[in-house]
């Protein structure tokens, strides 16, 4: 028997899916593979797991004694639906852990394990039985990320093979439980995909206790500033209508971080009691609070198929900065604002600060990505504010270029957001877009991923599973058989695959560590002269997202905002004295900024190095001055990285580290906290490695094919060819090859369309 703390007793009570524990186990007993549909909220992945645990799944004496194992798209949502549920059974991080690329508290006393669906894949290459596990939880599939349809089709075979063997083996193998979970109704390409399931599992839909949420349109619909028109609407819903918490869905990190700057201007709360929390949030990113802005930044490692975070990446504009320099003015009269952001990136601390109750007097407004649509339920939400759109990832199969594209989103991801606004009573939906675009712009579904994302990663872990044929496999919805044969082709050419397309030994290898085929070739080749510390530390750094913050995210460009103070405004309701302690304020932050952004271009130069030929190797230097001075957040805020990522590239080297001393004996690694930087003979040899790493990225200044004799001094505007794109190519302006004579040949690690086709993380290639 369980014990519960009362409160999270009476919590559990009125969650919908604890009036059908009995139905939902008794299915689940009966059947090997169960889909659950319940709304968002209704307790499927905090409860599902304690149901199987009560049911006696994971205890040792049982006939199914395996640990109980969880998926999640997210990394935000395996890490703290584990410590909920942890919370919730009065159990410790131990026995129910969470394991994420970086990250685990597993132990021998695991119980249940919450995992991202990438490190669930790559447990099925060593271990095809998923023997360790008496059931495995499928969560979010509705959202069709790419790790997680492959994973269905994945154990669609362990459980054939389970059962199987489970009938030949006198009983020592066990059969498997699956149980899919998804917050829409829309499951019938796994239910009726003849190649995955031999009988159509059972669904269960639990009734969520739903209240009505009234939905309104907008009039019209803003081009592009939907930022300042949720702005407009939180002010309204807070100064006109009764209490309840506000969520206000954006697209990205940038964007969030302006508009929580303009609430929290508008309705202060931290200027009077400035909290311990929201202090603390304030010091990881900087002394200024806009500072957040730049956190996020684009996540590389295109083929991750290690944890993904869907649409946290921040836009990459090439243009100005988007926050416009319209006056607020504080309002007082309707209370305080208690305004908080949530996104992928945010640390996991402050995420869990969106389940606690506002403080006394507030109200709560969380501004988030789409996040909160369905993975994280926030409580006592009554209005959500919608923008509409979404950021995705688009991938072309042909050419390789990325983009991040804002775009509508579709009608069911709306309709779950707005579901939000009535968990808790009836709610309102204020959608920021006019109902004439909702009907005949918004697709009906998202679009699978495995349509969007390169998926060379996924079919080199499918051969290490021994799938063949992938041509075979059962996807829920299968890829274009082009979009396989060129993942095929890319793995042949780096050898992981035989000409007939079976798995090499090298490919084996390549399989076994947790980052991009290409980041795994390097660091096999990578063994020369010494290079392999310097190359993990590469690899690691290319893999989890560039750590530096931009010049664009700072609130350093001498832009409109320094003129703020010379405005004058009818609507200033603020005394004298008041205004002018304001006016001092902004001109000391006029010479703060300055002040920063010396120090921002100081250190920008440090890092290129004396011989700025790389931005990989600009990286790579920032990585070990990280470590060699300690790790600390002081370093980060001093050199203007992002201290997560900076952390989380260390933890990744670790774990690289570790697998190169496990898997290829005779390799001496070892994790060296005071790296010396490469001596020449190094910087060359490293040069190659990442050129033998991206070498069908190349590309060719286009000067140099067209005999032009003109000579550039800096890299603006100058066009490079590409083997695949048609369109030229530019050196991305935060490359440190920008302001230098452009190079006749480059590699680089991805294009990004935005205006134009740029390309980013480029390193020079030597023409001896
Ligand atoms: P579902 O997976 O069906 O969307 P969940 O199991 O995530 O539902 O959530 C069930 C309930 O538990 C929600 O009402 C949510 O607010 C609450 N909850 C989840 N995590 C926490 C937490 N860390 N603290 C407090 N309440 C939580
Ligand atoms: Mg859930």
């Amino acid at each position: 028997p369980i014990e519960r703390n009362k409160e999270i007793q009476e919590a559990r009570m009125e969650l919908p899916i604890c009036a059908e524990e009995q139905i939902i186990m008794e299915t689940i007993s009966n059947n090997p593979v169960v889909i659950i549909c319940g709304e968002t909220g209704s307790g499927k992945t905090t409860q599902i797991p304690q149901f199987l645990y009560e049911a006696g799944y994971s205890s040792k004496d049982n006939d199914n004694p395996g640990i109980i194992g969880i998926t999640q798209p997210r990394r935000v949502a395996a890490v703290s639906m584990s410590k909920r549920v942890a919370q919730e059974l009065s159990l410790s991080e131990q026995e129910v852990s969470y394991q994420i690329r970086y990250d685990a508290t597993i132990s021998p006393k695991t119980v249940i394990k919450f995992m991202t669906d990438g490190v669930l894949l790559r447990e099925l290459a060593n271990d095809f039985l998923l023997s360790k596990y008496s059931a495995i939880i499928i969560d979010e599939a509705h959202e069709r990320s790419l790790n997680t349809d492959i994973l269905i089709g994945a154990v669609s075979r362990v459980l054939k093979l389970r059962a199987e063997l489970s009938e030949d083996d006198g009983g020592k193998i066990k059969p498997l439980k699956i149980i899919i979970m998804s917050a829409t109704l829309r499951v019938s390409d796994f239910t009726q995909n003849k190649n995955l399931f031999d009988m159509v599992p059972p669904i269960i839909n639990v009734s969520a206790r739903q209240f009505p949420v009234s939905i309104h349109f907008n009039r019209r619909t803003p081009n592009i500033d939907y930022v300042s028109e949720a702005f407009k609407k939180v002010c309204k819903i807070h100064t006109r209508l009764p209490h309840g918490g506000i969520l206000v869905f954006l697209t990205g990190q940038n964007e969030i971080s302006i508009l929580c700057k303009k609430l929290r201007r508008k309705f202060p709360y931290l200027t009077q009691y400035k909290s311990k929390q929201l202090l603390e949030e304030e010091k990881i990113v900087g002394d200024v609070e806009s500072l957040t802005a730049k956190e996020a930044d684009v996540e590389i490692g295109d083929l991750d198929i290690g944890d993904k975070e869907v649409g946290e990446e921040l836009f990459d504009t090439d243009s100005e900065d988007s926050e416009e320099n319209d006056e607020i003015t504080v309002d007082e009269r309707s209370g305080p604002l208690y305004v908080l952001p949530l996104y992928s990136l945010l640390s996991t601390h402050a995420q869990l600060r969106v389940f606690e109750a506002p403080p006394e007097g507030t109200r709560l407004c969380v501004v988030a990505t789409n996040v909160a649509e369905t993975s994280l339920t926030i409580p006592g939400i009554k209005y959500v504010v919608d923008c509409g759109k979404v950021k995705e990832r688009r991938y072309d199969v042909i050419t390789g270029v990325q983009s991040y594209v804002v775009d509508w989103t579709s009608k069911a991801s709306a309709d779950q957001r707005a579901g939000r606004a009535g968990r808790t009573g009836p709610g309102h939906c204020y959608r920021l877009f006019s109902s004439a675009v909702f009907n005949d712009q918004f697709q009906q579904f998202t679009i699978p991923e495995v349509y969007r994302m390169p998926i060379e990663g996924i079919v080199l872990q499918m051969k290490a599973m021994n799938i063949d044929t992938v041509y075979n496999f059962p996807f829920p919805t299968p890829p274009d058989r082009n979009h396989l044969r060129k993942a095929e082709r890319l793995l042949q050419y780096m050898n992981a695959l035989d000409e007939n397309g079976g798995i090499t030994e090298l490919g084996r290898v390549m399989a076994t560590f947790p980052v991009a085929p290409r980041f795994s070739k390097m660091l096999i080749i990578g063994q020369q002269h010494g290079c392999l510390p310097y190359i993990i530390a590469i690899v690691s750094a290319l893999s989890v997202a560039d750590p530096f913050i931009k010049d664009y995210h700072l609130d350093i460009s001498m832009n409109s905002d320094d003129d703020v103070e010379e405005e004058d405004n009818e609507d200033f309701d603020v005394r004298y004295n008041e205004l002018s302690e304001i006016q001092k304020e902004a001109i000391s932050q006029k010479e703060h900024r300055k002040l920063i952004r010396k120090r921002f271009y100081d250190v920008q130069k440090k890092h290129a190095g004396l011989d700025p030929t790389s931005d990989i190797l600009k990286l790579l230097n920032v990585v070990g001055a990280y470590v060699y001075e300690g790790g600390t957040d002081e370093f980060c805020e001093r050199n203007f990285v992002r201290p997560k990522a900076m952390e989380e590239i260390h933890k990744l080297r670790r774990q690289i580290t570790n697998i190169v001393q496990v898997n290829c004996p005779g390799v001496d690694v070892c994790l060296d906290s005071k790296m010396k930087p490469p001596s020449i003979v190094q910087l060359k040899a490293i040069r190659q490695i990442i050129t033998a790493g991206f070498i069908d990225q190349i590309a060719i200044r286009k000067g140099l094919i067209d005999k032009s004799s003109k000579i550039f001094s800096s890299a603006r505007n100058v066009e490079y060819c590409t083997m695949w794109a048609d369109d030229n190519v530019f050196i991305h302006p935060t490359s440190i090859l920008y302001h230098h004579k452009p190079p006749d040949f480059v590699v680089y690690q991805e294009l990004h369309r935005t205006s134009k086709v740029w390309m980013k993380g480029i390193t020079v290639i030597e023409s001896s």
